[in-house]
């Protein structure tokens, strides 16, 4: 017997065995299973209503809410196709993303309806504009729609291979693609995430990562599946994350390094009344193991890493521990802990190519892209038939990330291809020269570009942030970095700057810091 693989089967089976468990805080709301599913039915009803139909797009400009959240089911189970937006991008690219979708219904949170109003008139396809809280002329109320609406709505046929979200990657150079998301790539990435990160109906889960960055790594339906709590939050402020996680007992979130950066940084009276334990899932750029050493050393929590991207719904990889580990020091473990590992169980194969396609040695050293393929793979991109032959024309997905793979089979990135910076014919990894100056106690964050050199060609140049109340020259950090790594790699120049350019999920912008101190100060 086949059933279609999807993630509303997550859903059928949590209906059924955690009705009275309680699904959702969000601010003062609580919501039971029950009520949770109860309110995403109606509001599925009152899309069909609205003349939603399977295949038809519905756009979410929206944060971390139960608003959001019921989106991931109510969309999917009248068959119509979820277009979660970035949130933090400007009304122009809003609106880009919402005619490219082709988006029939766009729902948007009340910090944001003045930005969408401004792009209504551009938005001739969208038939309704829905307000998730409060209210406007000119818009659809969601809660009234909710109340006034019945449980029972049309239950189409849904295929494992249709589409279950279109999610548009923010790109650092070009405009978004429209990743193609089904249901059965993502059933995949949930079974695979708690094949290797086991949560129970215990689980009470902190959304410190955005919901529409790849489906919040599945998360809105992996703690689902466990019948785990969904903790809202709106945007990540490190007190406001602090008294969560002790309030609603917090023992899972997943973050992105420079989340965990920020969170590292609280003051010690924060740090001392803490809740140890929480067990922290990273990815989204290379953490460093210094990083990951202060999570574990000073807050006491457990961190895996793993690797992915929105075209794969999103797990490549994962630190997969090994028993081995545990006799390692703290520091050589996150060491270990800072590399991206292995394929996860469901995720398909992975190589490390190089540029003949063939598989690097597995000595630590060579570098090679890191391509993929297998069911967590996407469909493809949105309307983009060039581009999708471009990343999966061969058979694989095409990553460019560059890594190497250690003798234990373990993978780790060195680069973004495009970053390897090549000085003097020596391939440099900014990601190597990051981590060694993020050693250095007086540094907070850093990244590394390359940038043109009269004598070398491209030299390593370190943007820095420096850490509250720390104090360093640019001097001091050469000759820092002078006895710690070789010389070639030693940066050219550093900039002490306040804050590095990133994109909304985290990611630095390192073609904005390639243009130089000038373009930072305007960011
Ligand atoms: P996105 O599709 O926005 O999630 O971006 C995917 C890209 O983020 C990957 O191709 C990598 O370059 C980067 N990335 C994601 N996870 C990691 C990780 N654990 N270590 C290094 N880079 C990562």
């Amino acid at each position: 017997m086949e059933t279609p693989l999807g993630p509303l089967e997550f859903a059928r089976r949590a209906r059924r065995l955690y009705p009275n468990l309680e699904a959702v805080v969000d601010g003062k709301r609580r919501f039971t299973y029950a009520a949770f599913f109860d309110r995403c039915d109606r509001w599925s009803s009152a899309l069909q209503s609205l003349g939603v139909q399977q295949g038809d797009r519905v756009a979410y400009v929206a944060p971390n809410t139960h608003a959001q959240l019921e989106s991931f089911y109510a969309v999917p189970q009248i068959g119509a196709v979820l277009v979660p937006v970035n949130y933090r991008l400007t009304p122009s690219d809003f609106s880009y993303l919402i005619q490219h979708s082709g988006s029939r219904v766009v729902c948007v949170d009340g910090e944001y309806l003045d930005s969408v109003d401004s792009i209504r008139p551009a938005l001739a396809g969208v038939a309704h504009f829905v307000a998730l809280d409060g209210c406007r002329s000119g818009w659809l109320e969601y809660e009234q729609l909710i109340a006034a609406a019945t449980p029972y709505y049309e239950h189409p046929t849904i295929n494992e291979n249709d589409l279950l979200t279109i999610n548009y990657t923010s790109g650092t150079t070009s405009r978004p693609k429209g990743v193609m998301i089904t249901h059965r790539n993502a059933y995949m990435n949930v079974v695979g995430t708690l094949i290797h990160f086991h949560m129970t109906s215990a689980d009470h889960y902190l959304w410190t990562l955005p919901m529409f960055h790849a489906n919040g790594w599945t998360f809105v339906w992996t703690i689902t599946a466990v019948g785990g709590r969904h903790v809202c939050l709106r945007r990540v402020d490190a007190c406001l994350t602090f008294q969560l996680i002790n309030q609603e007992a917090i023992s899972v979130l997943c973050a992105a390094p420079t989340v965990l950066i920020c969170l590292a940084n609280v003051t010690d009276d924060i740090r001392r009344k803490t809740r140890p334990g929480v067990r922290v899932l990273t990815a989204g750029a290379p953490p460093a193991a210094a990083t990951i050493a202060r999570i574990e050393g000073e807050l006491g929590w457990d961190v895996t890493h793993i690797y992915g991207m929105t075209e794969t719904s999103p797990f490549i990889s994962i630190c997969e521990p090994r028993a081995h580990h545990k006799d390692l020091s703290a520091q050589d473990r996150a060491v270990i802990k800072a590399r991206q590992g292995v394929e996860l169980i469901t995720s398909g194969e992975l190589r490390v190519i190089d540029i003949d396609g063939h598989e690097v040695p597995h000595d630590g050293k060579t570098v090679g892209e890191i391509v993929a393929r297998g069911n967590v793979v996407m469909q493809g991109y949105f309307h983009d038939a060039q581009a999708t032959e471009e990343a999966l024309g061969d058979g694989w997905m095409h990553t460019g990330d560059a890594a190497v793979v250690h003798p234990d089979g373990y993978v780790e990135i060195r680069d973004r291809l495009k970053d390897v910076i090549i000085s003097g014919g020596e391939n440099i990894s900014s990601v190597e020269v990051e981590s060694i100056l993020l050693t250095h106690p007086a540094v907070q964050e850093v990244a590394v570009v390359g940038v043109p050199h009269p004598k070398w060609g491209e030299a390593p140049y370190a943007f820095v942030v420096l850490a509250n109340g720390m104090d360093v020259n640019e001097a001091e950090l050469e000759e820092f970095a002078r006895s710690n790594m070789a010389h070639f790699k030693v940066p050219a120049g550093f900039a002490i700057v306040p804050v590095l350019p990133k994109t909304a999920t985290g990611k630095i912008q390192k073609y904005v810091l390639r243009q130089g101190r000038k373009a930072i100060a305007h960011q």
